[in-house]
């Protein structure tokens, strides 16, 4: 999905969702944010789009959050807790993957993002400082065992924490909405990543839950911490002890940047992710019985 795509859908009138402008990327673009609100205490983010190769997850995240607009009733009966959908996090990375560097029109960024990458952009995963942004999060910052410090096409932490417009706007949402639950939707492999560093207390709450997920989309549970760090869900475990997924969608044997043919296939697995959410609700509350809080 191009960014284009995005702002057209976004444009139309939803019956349900509100369209919200959370932040700017680095060449200004907006970072939208869609919310439906059930009238509920608690709120779920579901974000997509982080990595700019993995687009695929924006337009994944666009249909369920066109599911969730043609069946909101249904939703509010089943007493789903509010839901805000981040689709695309990183819209300058997802246009330069797919058109190139005539999308960037600063030429000195121009040059500089030739000079970290070549010609050739349809494998890229920063954004356009050269950043990854899914390492650029404050949760063992810079300990990846692919982390690099120079601006690259991946795995460049940025020069501090949390410094990227795009992390920034997605950290601020977080910790003003105060999530009980987050899902961050990646490509590729069809496995579910739920642990880093979590909290002692949290983790056969956390464990539950993504299980939920796990049988929900028939994707394998890895129970292995992932030797990446400084990821969004990375940093809603460890430092804010939200219970959280990373979903990688699409099957491993396929290359990345995955097409559009492959969505169907994807859109299957991931169709019923909202109807769990209530499930998860209960089951994070359960969580707090146990632990006596
Ligand atoms: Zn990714």
């Amino acid at each position: 999905m191009r960014y284009a795509e995005l702002e057209k859908i976004l444009s139309k009138k939803l019956l349900h969702g509100r369209v919200e402008i959370i932040g700017q990327s680095v060449a200004k673009r907006y970072i939208y944010s869609v919310n439906f609100d059930f009238g509920s205490q608690k709120t779920v983010i579901i974000q997509a789009g982080i990595h700019a190769r993995e687009y695929i997850t924006c337009d994944l995240v666009c249909k369920l959050i066109a599911d969730f607009d043609k069946n909101f009733t249904f939703h509010k009966l089943k007493c789903c807790p509010n839901v805000i959908f981040v689709p695309m996090v990183n819209p300058d990375g997802v246009e330069l993957c797919q058109v190139g560097l005539k999308s960037v029109r600063n030429l000195q960024k121009r040059k500089f993002l030739l000079s970290i990458n070549g010609p050739d952009f349809s494998l890229y995963k920063a954004n356009l400082n050269g950043v990854d942004l899914n390492t650029n999060f404050d949760a063992r910052w810079g300990s990846g065992a692919e982390n690099c410090l120079l601006p690259s096409s991946q795995g460049c932490i940025g020069p501090s924490p949390m410094s990227e417009p795009e992390v920034q706007a997605l950290a601020t949402l977080t910790k003003q909405v105060k999530p009980f639950f987050t899902i961050s939707y990646h490509c590729k492999g069809e496995v579910i990543y739920y642990e880093f560093y979590n909290k002692k207390e949290n983790l056969k709450r956390d464990k539950k839950i993504a299980k939920i997920v796990s049988r929900c989309t028939g994707y394998k549970l890895v129970n292995v911490m992932a030797t990446s760090s400084g990821g969004y869900k990375d940093w809603c475990v460890m430092r804010l002890g939200i219970p959280s997924v990373t979903i990688e969608v699409g099957k491993d044997r396929l290359h990345h940047p995955l097409k559009e043919k492959h969505l169907k296939q994807i859109y299957r697995r991931n169709k019923n992710i909202l109807k769990i959410l209530p499930k998860i609700e209960r089951e994070f509350d359960n969580g707090l019985h146990e632990a006596g809080t």
